[in-house]
């Protein structure tokens, strides 16, 4: 296969979560595939360290762009100034997400939809209108939602009903989009990832962790840079006859 079907080069790809974890990761191997970059998160001081660090590794433009994904008036706002900044923007790494971890039975409605809100309606919010985005202006383009492993089975020790529920969700919504949009030649996939070591995991009890680690078969927790590969696969045009579909990139943890 030739080199340029993994290839960005004049793309540009906005990245949500992109100040840390496995956005900012995944942000820098897009920027070093060839694409500028639009990184939406919530802070303005860590946004700005992470452009800064990115800019300088990868060499591409990076833009970033404070902005709550629960926000669709937001969000909308943000899309319209990075598009007026970059001009056409044809990849979305939609990828913002939180998890709660707590039993079903003591979780309040407000954290339930705290959840809920973030990563379902959050990714909804800015794949909705980035689409648009593109089908207004006749211009093609590659969607990868972040879902998880916990879309498909139920973690354990930890209880994270809302967490699970939210990312059956984005597992879901990612086959309607690709649906509805494949005749305007948009791409829409999702890379779900087993448990990585990131900020998002590191807080939590240690032995929960060793004991995730003895119940992938690979034994160990994944690396944010492993799953940087196969977002780069699903946005650029090494995976042009796929859409709808799901990686699970998890050292083999459902297997089993
Ligand atoms: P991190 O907590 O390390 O990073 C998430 C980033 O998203 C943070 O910068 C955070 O900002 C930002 N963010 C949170 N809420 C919003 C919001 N409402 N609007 C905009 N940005 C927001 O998490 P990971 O990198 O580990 O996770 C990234 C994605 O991967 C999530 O969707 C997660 O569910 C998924 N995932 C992670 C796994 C893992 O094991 N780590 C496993 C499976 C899936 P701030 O820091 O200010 O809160």
């Amino acid at each position: 296969m030739r080199d340029e079907m993994f290839s960005l080069h004049g793309k540009t790809a906005i990245i949500t979560g992109g100040a840390r974890g496995i956005g900012k990761t995944v942000a820098e191997a897009l920027g070093h595939a060839g694409a500028d970059l639009v990184l939406f998160d919530l802070e303005q001081d860590s946004l700005e360290a992470t452009a800064g660090e990115l800019r300088e590794r990868t060499g591409r433009r990076v833009l970033a762009s404070v902005v709550n994904v629960t926000d669709h008036g937001a969000v909308r706002l943000a899309i319209d100034a990075a598009w007026e900044q970059f001009g056409p923007i044809q990849l979305l790494f939609n990828n913002a997400g939180i998890v709660l971890q707590k039993p079903a039975i003591e979780s309040s409605p407000e954290e339930w939809r705290r959840v809920i809100d973030v990563n379902l309606n959050g990714a909804f919010n800015v794949a909705q209108l980035f689409g648009k985005k593109l089908i207004d202006n006749g211009v093609a383009g590659s969607i990868v939602n972040t879902g998880s492993m916990s879309g498909t089975i139920v973690n354990y020790p930890q209880l994270q009903a809302s967490y699970n529920v939210s990312k059956a969700g984005v597992v879901h919504l990612t086959k309607s989009l690709a649906y509805e949009w494949a005749e305007h030649d948009i791409r829409v996939n999702c890379m779900s990832p087993g448990y990585i070591f990131t900020d998002l995991t590191s807080s939590v009890r240690e032995d929960w962790r060793d004991q995730w680690a003895q119940l992938t078969p690979m034994k160990r927790l994944g690396r944010p840079e492993e799953l940087a590969s196969t977002v780069i696969y699903l946005l650029a045009d090494s995976s042009s006859f796929t859409t709808g579909a799901e990686l699970i990139v998890d050292g083999g943890f459902t297997i089993m």
